[in-house]
C-alpha cells in the first residue's frame, strides 16, 4: 500500500513517515499543496493523508482539484483543531474522512485502514486467499491455521499481491506500491518474493506466488 503524506510541519511529517513506514506502508511526502497535487496526479496512491493549511495551495483546493481530475484516491484530512473548519465543508470537497490535530497515531492508523478497506475493490478487512490469511489491523499472517512471521516489507508485498490476487502484477508496480521508490532494483523485489515463498509456500507444500515471465508476479487463487 502506497500512501502520500502531505504535511508542511516537519515534526509531524517525520513522525507520520516513520510511523507509517514501520507499519509496512510505502510512504511519499509532499510539503506543499502544489507538489501534492502534482505527485497525486503523476503517481498512483492507495490513500492520501492531507493537511489543510499548506504553502502555495491549501488542502481544500488540493482535494477539489484531485476530484475534478477524476482521481478517487481515499483522502484523510488533518485539521489544525476541531471546529476551525466546517467539517461538512471538508467532506464536501471530496475528502473521505478527517482527523483533528493533535491526533493519536493509533487512531490515524485505524482511520487509514478503514479508508483502504473502502478502496475501489471493496476488499474486506481481512484478506483471505486459499488458506492464506492476512490481517492488516493486527499485522498477522497465517497459512492453513499456522502463524507466519513476516517483516514489514514482506507483509506489504504480500498484502499488495493478495489485494490483486489472480492478476499478474508488473514488477515496477509492485516496487512503486511496496517500496514507494522507483529507484529500487528489480533484483531486490525478486529477493523478497523468494523470502515470501520460503515462508508462505514451501513449508506448506504450496506454490501460491507465480512468476509471470516478462511481467511480474501473480498470487494464484488456487495454489496447490
Ligand atoms: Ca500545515
Amino acid at each position: 500500500m502506497r500512501i502520500l503524506v502531505v504535511e508542511d510541519e516537519t515534526v509531524i511529517a517525520r513522525a507520520l513517515i516513520e510511523g507509517l513506514s514501520a507499519e509496512g506502508y510505502a510512504v511519499d511526502h509532499a510539503d506543499s499543496g502544489d507538489t501534492a497535487l502534482w505527485m497525486a496526479t503523476e503517481n498512483s496512491y492507495d490513500a492520501i493523508v492531507l493537511d489543510l493549511m499548506l504553502p502555495r495551495m491549501n488542502g481544500f483546493l488540493v482535494c477539489r482539484n484531485l476530484r475534478e481530475r477524476g482521481i478517487a484516491t481515499p483522502i484523510l484530512v488533518l485539521t489544525a483543531k476541531d471546529g476551525e473548519f466546517d467539517q461538512v465543508e471538508i467532506l464536501d470537497t471530496g475528502a473521505d474522512d478527517y482527523l483533528a490535530k493533535p491526533f493519536s497515531f493509533v487512531v490515524l492508523l485505524a482511520r487509514l485502514r478503514a479508508l483502504l478497506r473502502r478502496g475501489p475493490s471493496g476488499t474486506p478487512a481481512t484478506l483471505e486467499v486459499d488458506g492464506l490469511v492476512l490481517d492488516p489491523a493486527r499485522h498477522r499472517c497465517s497459512r492453513d491455521g499456522t502463524d507466519v512471521e513476516l517483516s514489514p516489507r514482506e507483509f506489504g508485498l504480500l498484502r499488495y499481491l493478495m489485494h490483486n490476487a489472480g492478476r499478474a502484477v508488473p514488477k515496477r508496480e509492485l516496487i512503486e506500491h511496496v517500496w514507494g521508490d522507483d529507484e529500487v532494483d528489480e533484483n531486490v523485489l525478486q529477493v523478497y518474493v523468494g523470502y515470501l515463498r520460503r515462508k508462505i509456500d514451501e513449508p506448506f507444500g504450496r506454490s501460491t506466488i507465480d512468476t509471470v515471465r516478462g511481467i511480474g508476479y501473480r498470487l494464484s487463487r488456487s495454489g496447490s
